[in-house]
């Protein structure tokens, strides 16, 4: 009987593949959940487990965990290697080819390094659960390295360069800025803080271009209140383990840039045969289906899609991608039913950022800002119902609220295997 009923493959379990995958539970559908990872990645909480606040469980979430009472539901922890449109199959490196009825393609983005020298290498980007316990573990060896040997801070061991002045580059300069000055300061008492520097580069005129002036103006504030130098106008041109050059010529003394610069979407769209869009994007029809292949729906931040009220594409976040693969799922289980389907429609609820601790800044798409607290409530409470389960939520409430009253970093450890 299973035979009979329609194959879903659904490719990533991120915001979007879960999305999806969480609206076919009721579905006559044999569905497929495939990803690289065992484990759901809530990337906006990245920079907390980077910077110790959190620990990794409040940002990896098993993916069996997630479908764990949907009957008609698998996962695969598996590499994809290949999507073969005309032969409607998805190839993978650990397992054999699965056929789809309908696919749903969700691989997310990918670090954009814009070919600059040296950064594949030694930069540390900030987009994966591993990316973030690498630079955490990275950050405190070198803090344990200068504790046992303080020479080495006069060569920028302990400074920090972060690339891009965007939400990424923002929230993380402000979180190693708090972790530095509020406790690796008591950490390692002999070593003074204003040789361990936190400096934010961002290529264009300003930081925060996405945000209005005023939301700027207080992001600046927000950043030179907690410490972090900001370097506007300034290209970083190449990287090394120690120094990070400019095309200026000017030569920063740093053992760690993060790179919080630039996406694409993932290597994998490149191997659909398709016409990309910018950023290695792939355009979607208002139904989220590739022109052509009605079976088959693009979500996420792989995804193009055009806002049907503002005609613009929308931006590559987690309401978006969260919101698409719900559809996607719904849409899919509608049309196994025999229903009638509508098109996406996308509810925004607002561009944010935090900076740091009762520092964040919120713009809605009718024009209204918050900023401090109160802005920093809304990102909460958008980002808590993007959490995929309420344990998830009740969990994030302790934390936040425990993180919020004690400021503990208790994630500042490293754990070696031996
Ligand atoms: C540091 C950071 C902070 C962010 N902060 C915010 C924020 O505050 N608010 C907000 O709304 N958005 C934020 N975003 C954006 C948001 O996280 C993304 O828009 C969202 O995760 C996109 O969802 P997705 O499902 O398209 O892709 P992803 O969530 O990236 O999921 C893609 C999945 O595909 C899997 N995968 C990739 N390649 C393969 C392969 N070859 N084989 C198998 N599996 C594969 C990955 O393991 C992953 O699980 C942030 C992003 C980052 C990186």
């Amino acid at each position: 009987m299973a035979n009979e009923r329609p194959r879903v493959l659904i490719l990533g379990g991120g915001f979007s593949g879960v999305g999806a995958a969480q609206k076919l539970e009721d579905a006559e559908a044999e569905v497929v959940l495939v990803d690289r990872h065992d484990y759901h990645t809530f990337q906006p909480l990245l920079y907390q487990l980077a910077s110790g606040l959190l620990e990794q469980t409040a940002v990896g979430h098993s993916l069996r965990d997630l479908v764990a009472r949907q009957d008609n539901t698998v996962v695969h922890q598996a590499t994809v290697t290949g999507v073969d449109l005309a032969a409607r199959e998805v190839s993978f490196d650990e397992i054999a080819p699965i056929t789809y009825d309908y696919l749903v393609f969700g691989l997310g983005a990918e670090v954009n390094f814009f070919g600059t020298e040296g950064a594949a290498e030694h930069a540390f980007p900030m987009y994966t659960l591993a990316h973030a316990v690498r630079l955490k573990d990275h950050l405190i060896k070198r803090w344990e390295a200068a504790d046992r040997d303080p020479s080495i801070v006069e060569d920028g061991a302990l400074n920090v360069v972060v690339v891009g002045g965007g939400p990424t580059g923002v929230e993380t300069a402000g979180a190693i800025a708090e972790l530095y000055r509020a406790d690796f300061a008591k950490d390692y008492k002999s070593i003074p803080q204003d040789q361990a520097r936190v400096i934010l580069v961002e290529a264009g005129p300003e930081l925060f271009a996405m945000f209005k002036p005023k939301l700027r103006e207080y992001a600046a504030k927000a950043l030179a209140k907690r410490t972090v130098e900001v370097m506007t106008g300034a290209l970083v041109a190449s990287v090394s383990p120690t120094r990070v050059t400019l095309k200026s010529g000017e030569e920063l003394k740093a053992h760690t840039l993060v790179w919080g610069a630039g996406l694409q979407g993932n290597r994998l769209v490149q191997t659909l045969g398709l016409e990309l869009q910018r950023g290695n994007r792939i355009g979607v029809g208002p139904d989220l289906t590739l022109p052509d292949h009605p079976e088959v729906y693009v979500l996420g931040d792989v995804a193009a899609i055009v806002d049907e009220k503002t005609e613009q594409v929308l931006p590559q976040l987690g309401s978006v991608a969260l919101q698409s693969g719900e559809h996607a799922g719904e849409t899919i289980a509608r049309r196994i039913a025999g229903k009638k389907t509508k098109p996406f429609k996308y509810r925004d609820k607002g561009t944010m950022a935090t900076i740091g601790r009762g520092a964040a800044v919120v713009q809605m798409l009718g024009g209204r800002t918050l900023t401090g607290k109160k802005a920093q409530l809304a990102w909460g409470t958008v980002h808590l119902a993007l959490l995929p389960t309420n344990e998830d939520r009740a969990k994030a409430v302790i934390d936040w609220a425990g993180a919020g009253l004690t400021h503990q970093r208790v994630g500042r450890i490293t754990v070696e295997s031996e």
